[in-house]
C-alpha cells in the first residue's frame, strides 16, 4: 500500500516541485476496492503564476477495470484527468476564483496529502453506477 505523501502546498508551488508515481490501482488505499485491476500514472506539479497565484497541475492517466453493476462482469475504464487546482489565500480570493469558469479552488491548506488528492480526483471522476451500455453486457 502506498503511504501518504504530505507536502506544504505553499512551498511545493513556490519552488515548483513535482511528484510522480506510476503504480497499480491496488496500491492506492481508497482505489483498491473501486477497480479490479489496472495501473495509474499520476503527476502533480506546483506552479506560481501572476501575482504569486499558487496552483497545482494534476494529471492522472491509466487504464483500469471496474465491475459492471448490471452483469458483474469486467468494464474497461480509462482514467484521463488533467486540471489545475488553485489555492486561495483568503475567503475573498476564494470567492473570486470560484466565479471563474472551470476553476476549482480551495483555501490554501498548511499540509496536503498528494496521494489522497489523487484518489479524490479519481473517485470524483468515476460514474455513479458503472455499467456496460444497455444491451451490451457480455452474455
Ligand atoms: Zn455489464
Amino acid at each position: 500500500m502506498m503511504q501518504a505523501v504530505e507536502v506544504e502546498p505553499r512551498r511545493f508551488c513556490k519552488s515548483a516541485q513535482s511528484w510522480e508515481v506510476r503504480d497499480d490501482v491496488a496500491a492506492f488505499p481508497r482505489l483498491a476496492h473501486e477497480f479490479t485491476q489496472g495501473g495509474l500514472f499520476c503527476r502533480v506539479v506546483g506552479e506560481t503564476g501572476d501575482s504569486d497565484a499558487l496552483s497545482l497541475r494534476i494529471e492522472i492517466r491509466g487504464d483500469a477495470t471496474l465491475t459492471c453493476q448490471r452483469c458483474l462482469g469486467e468494464l474497461p475504464y480509462t482514467v484521463d484527468i488533467g486540471h489545475t487546482l488553485h489555492f486561495a489565500r483568503d475567503e475573498g480570493e476564494l470567492e473570486r476564483l470560484d466565479e471563474m469558469v472551470d476553476c476549482e479552488a480551495i483555501l490554501l491548506p498548511a499540509k496536503l496529502d498528494l496521494v489522497a488528492l489523487v484518489e479524490d480526483e479519481v473517485l470524483l471522476s468515476l460514474p455513479m453506477a458503472a455499467m456496460h451500455a444497455e444491451g451490451e453486457c457480455p452474455a
